[in-house]
């Protein structure tokens, strides 16, 4: 479907010099090729520019050696700097999860994929790290989003907080805290109520919740196939509660990834998971090497 950008730039390369430094006329000619490489993997514009306004600094009178075609060489010089903005200050640190319980908001828009992975975390705290686990929902609207996460606790074998009809969402969270506090969690995770839209509602809820619950980690989870619109969210987010990572899901589709580079450009905060399909084992630790990967193609 898409000619990877190697390829791409072995044609371009054919012409020029094989030896020497690459000049600034090569370099020009081949980032308008990983331009195009980066807004079809749906890297945002603004992005995008930065990006390979940074490249040419890097790329302008680097030594061609024998061993290495202009080509190479240059893909080598993209890949270095994806690495560089895709991993920011180091690896994803792990979830922050010392002294228990310790609270894991989740928070995001209606379909992003939020109740899932909550659940997918949840299954991958108690067989990975051996921790007790309660999940509770706070989406009052929406009582089958409420069930929904009860039954996929049972399914992964993670307690659920008993679903208590005419609560607020601050009055489970309040409920949930104390419950985990006795029953001798470790983690507790608070799946809240998701929108369509970001709204005024959402975020005061989102807030009240914050506050009441003083979690370890607020993690967004934005569908990875939305592009610049999973920024938006983030951003938003971010401004609004605070959050401390994202998790980027269906990263399984045919998206290119591009979302993620953009995502930790604008946000600066760290994709911590990635989620690839409806199965509750379908969530792995963030990789740049492996999106870095999928972007160049
Ligand atoms: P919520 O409204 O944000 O809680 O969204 P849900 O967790 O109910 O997920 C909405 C749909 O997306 C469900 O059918 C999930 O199985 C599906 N889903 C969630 N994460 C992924 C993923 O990483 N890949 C794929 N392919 N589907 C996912």
């Amino acid at each position: 479907m898409f000619e990877s950008l190697s390829e791409r730039l072995g044609g371009v390369f054919d012409r020029l010099t094989k030896q020497g430094a690459l000049s600034e006329a090569d370099v020009v000619t081949a980032l308008r090729e990983v331009r195009v490489a980066l807004l079809e993997a749906d890297v945002s514009l603004p992005v995008a520019r930065d990006f390979i306004k940074r490249v040419t600094e890097k790329a302008t009178g680097a030594a061609v050696t024998k061993s290495i075609t202009p080509g190479q060489m240059v893909v080598k010089i993209v890949h270095d700097e994806l690495i560089r903005v895709l991993a920011g200050d180091g690896p994803a640190e792990a979830l922050k999860i010392d002294n228990p319980p310790a609270t894991i908001l989740m928070v995001g828009l209606q379909g992003s994929g939020k109740t899932t992975t909550t659940a997918k975390l949840a299954k991958r705290l108690k067989e990975k790290n051996g921790k007790k686990v309660l999940l509770a929902s706070l989406d009052t609207n929406r009582p089958a989003a409420m069930e929904q996460l009860a039954i996929l606790g049972t399914q992964i074998g993670v307690d659920s907080l008993p679903i208590v009809k005419g609560e607020t969402a601050v009055q489970i969270a309040r409920r949930a805290r104390t419950q985990a506090s006795l029953g001798g969690y470790d983690v507790l995770f608070l799946d809240t109520a998701g929108r369509l839209h970001i709204d005024e509602v959402l975020m005061d809820e989102v807030q009240a919740v914050r506050d009441i619950a003083q979690p370890r980690e607020t993690l967004l989870v934005v569908d990875g196939l939305t592009g610049q619109d999973a920024v938006n969210v983030a951003t938003e987010f971010d401004g609004k509660v605070g959050i401390t990572g994202v998790v980027l899901t269906r990263m399984d589709g045919d998206g290119r990834g591009g979302a993620a580079l953009s995502m930790r450009a604008v946000t600066g905060k760290p994709i911590r998971f990635v989620g690839l399909g409806e199965k509750m084992d379908a969530i792995e630790p963030f990789d740049p090497e492996r999106v870095a990967g999928r972007i160049l193609g």
